[in-house]
């Protein structure tokens, strides 16, 4: 306090019980009123008006179990757990657009990309991974004629337009890949 009047560089001091830096005019009557009214949460180092921090606690820490993963979550990122981290979440095949694990997602897509459907207009298989490549490079641009053949013929059916008959393939599929992953995970553990 003394040091403000001889050294006008000191202008803010740190406050002991929020850490956060106080005008040094006011340092004094803003450290009674923080430690009387301010806590710091010991979950997050927030602080926190001390009549709230059972509100703030059940709001942002209090335990959540995600049924899929069964992993415990602190309520304030449950959003984002379920959103984008719970390797259990379901998302949607880019290629067939079966739900399945986000962890088993990618080995999936693996198998599932490599499939094959038949384009009328080429009359030829292509994978289904270079499906959309394929369409971008031959099939599109009505006003572009790339080619005598493509010019005139209709565009391609896309592979998700009859998908039913596909289900019990697709199903196969995932089953492969959840062995293929399960497999992967016991050989992990014996290595160890
Ligand atoms: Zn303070
Ligand atoms: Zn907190
Ligand atoms: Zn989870
Ligand atoms: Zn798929
Ligand atoms: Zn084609």
């Amino acid at each position: 306090m003394a040091a403000a009047d001889s050294d006008p560089t000191v202008t803010a001091s740190t406050c002991a019980n929020c850490q956060r830096e106080i005008p040094s005019s006011n340092i004094a009557l803003h450290s009674v009123h923080c430690a009387r009214n301010l806590q710091k949460c010991e979950h997050c180092g927030d602080m926190v008006p001390r009549k709230l921090m059972d509100e703030h606690y059940n709001e942002n820490h209090a335990p959540m179990n995600c049924s899929l993963c069964k992993c415990t979550v602190e309520r304030g990122l449950w959003d984002l757990h379920t959103g984008i981290q719970c390797p259990q979440r379901m998302l949607a095949c880019q290629y067939c657009e079966f739900e399945l694990p986000v962890i088993d997602l990618l080995e999936h897509q693996d198998v599932c990309g490599n499939r094959t459907e038949y384009c009328e207009t080429c009359r030829k298989y292509i994978r289904l991974r270079e499906w959309i490549g394929h369409e971008l490079q031959f099939h599109t641009g009505s006003n572009s004629s790339d080619g005598a053949s493509a010019a005139a013929e209709p565009k391609p059916a896309r592979p998700a337009a009859h998908g039913s008959h596909r289900k019990q393939l697709l199903l196969t599929i995932a089953i492969a890949g959840f062995a293929v992953l399960i497999g992967s995970i016991l050989y992990q553990r014996k290595g160890q």
